[in-house]
């Protein structure tokens, strides 16, 4: 119903088109609530789409492929070394994210969702102004902001050159410069290293901490720092950046702490040190709608915000900023909207570096545990035990599984090696389904697998002698 000249109606109006956002709409939809979505891009998806998840995974896959050709010579079998075409291997990444929004728009019109470009600006608790549309207006009796995150910067060093990259232009892939500079040793930063390290690039990361991925334990991170070592230039830590220029051809730097790199001119710089949520201009303070002191908005079990009839969701509420976390919260408050008695409250949101190779948790971790005082028992395998991993050549991983020492249940885990993202759902499912180890010890895995660890390590509880 359009109310004066340009002024729409919508039960619920979504704002922000990322996975959170589509998700919720998608789910409040189903429910049959009239749902209007606003991007303020021309496509959905979100920064996972167009310049996060997809992307850069499209591009792990492709040195995957590289890596396997070059490991294949260890089976007997010798490929030429690699051509890379920059212009086809964008031109494949634009196809998978083209294909993938092409869906968003075909679930949309499928769930009847009514869509608009346009940027989104709270009047108070009943409107949003829109720009850039023909509809200048918005009167909804539910919200639910859906915003999401940008990339951080590293106050005082901002420096706008195109030598310096974030990872949405580093994932634009240019070129390919000779060297190249990772500020920053969290998953986002080594994904991205290895991609370029793949095509060519001798890359050196500097991350100001003791290690590498924080929030991972330790020794699920070894197996990953060793294969870094042969790909990346240098790794060094307990190191930052303290000032950063354009001098001719190449960003000179100065740094601080343990270990300075050898060099301290690169062609590029990717900054990866972090995201901050996309929660100003947004008129919060008109809608009522209160952030934290670092700009996240804040909800409460339901997802709802401090104005009654709207909800926030995904990056814009804090971490993990991950898309499949955004994602359950979207149908947590569609849900809550609808009317359902629920909450978001899992006991394990996996997070999952897609190096090579991979690594996966969820649940508590074994730093976690001991830094809580939990009495656990930790289990852990390497996978050189492995007929697959064996037969694969790929004896560098490794299965940990953190149990409850008094009642045996499994409270967390995690994997090193090829396949772990695919295979920490089993994982997931037996924390979320409060599996003992004897449950997962007696669930026949299929032989030769990978996930058969995970009943190995389980065993091991079980049976300690
Ligand atoms: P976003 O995806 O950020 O979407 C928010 C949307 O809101 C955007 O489209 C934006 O244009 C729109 N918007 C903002 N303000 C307005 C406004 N005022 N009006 C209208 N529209 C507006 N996560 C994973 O789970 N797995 C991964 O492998 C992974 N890899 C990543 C790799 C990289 C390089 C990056 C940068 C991120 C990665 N992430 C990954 C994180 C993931 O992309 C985010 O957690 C996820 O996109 C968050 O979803 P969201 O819906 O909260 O917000």
């Amino acid at each position: 119903m359009v109310v004066g000249e340009f002024t729409q109606e919508s039960d619920l109006l979504v704002v922000g088109g990322g996975p959170g956002g589509y998700h919720a709409a998608f789910r409040a939809a189903s429910h049959g609530i009239k749902t209007t979505i606003i991007e303020s891009t021309p496509a959905l998806g979100g920064v996972c789409l167009h310049e996060g998840c997809i992307p850069s995974k499209t591009y792990l896959a492709m040195i995957e492929t590289v890596h396997a050709a070059r490991h294949a010579r260890s089976m007997g079998i010798e490929f030429a070394k690699p051509k890379f075409n920059l212009e086809g291997i964008r031109a494949w990444k634009a196809g998978v994210v083209e294909k993938l929004a092409g869906g968003l728009d075909s679930l949309c019109k499928k769930h009847s969702v009514e869509r608009i470009t346009g940027r989104a600006t709270f009047e108070d608790a009943k409107f949003v102004k829109v720009t850039g549309s023909e509809i200048s207006r918005v009167r909804f009796r539910r919200a639910i902001i859906a915003t999401g995150s940008r990339s951080a910067t590293i106050p005082g060093l901002e420096l706008d050159s195109p030598r310096v990259l974030t990872s949405r232009t580093a994932l634009e892939l240019e070129d390919v410069p000779k060297t190249l500079l990772v500020i920053g040793g969290g998953y986002i930063g080594l994904e991205l290293g290895q991609v370029y390290a793949g095509l060519g690039s001798k890359v050196t990361v500097v991350e100001m901490t003791s290690g590498l991925l924080p929030g991972a334990d330790g020794d699920l991170v070894r197996p990953l720092r060793q294969r870094l070592n042969e790909d990346f230039e240098e790794i060094c830590l307990d190191t930052r950046v303290t000032a950063m220029s354009e001098v001719k051809g190449a960003i000179e730097l100065t740094f601080e702490g343990k270990n300075p790199p050898k060099s301290s001119r690169f062609d590029k710089v990717l900054v990866s040190v972090g995201r901050v949520p996309n929660s100003k201009d947004l008129g919060l303070e008109k809608a009522g709608v209160e952030v934290d002191e670092r700009g996240f908005i804040k909800v409460d079990a339901r997802l709802r915000t401090s104005a009654e009839r709207i909800y926030a969701i995904g990056d814009v509420i804090g971490n993990p900023m991950l898309a499949h976390k955004a994602m359950h919260e979207g149908a947590v408050a569609a849900d809550c909207i609808a009317g359902k008695n629920t909450v978001f409250e899992p006991r394990a949101i996996p997070a999952v570096v897609f190096t090579d190779p991979e690594i996966a948790w969820a649940g508590v971790t074994e730093t976690e545990a001991k830094e809580r005082g939990l009495e656990v028992v930790v289990k852990k395998t390497p996978w050189s035990s492995s007929g697959r991993a064996v037969a694969i050549g790929r004896t560098d991983g490794r299965t940990k599984m953190i149990f409850d020492k008094a009642s045996t249940r499994l409270i967390g885990l995690g994997m090193t090696g090829p396949h772990a993202g695919e295979m920490i759902s089993e994982g997931v499912l037996a924390i979320e389904m409060g599996a003992v180890a004897y449950d997962i010890a007696s669930t026949i895995h299929p032989h030769p697998t990978l996930s058969e660890m995970m009943g190995e390590v389980a065993e091991m509880m079980e049976m300690p002698k």
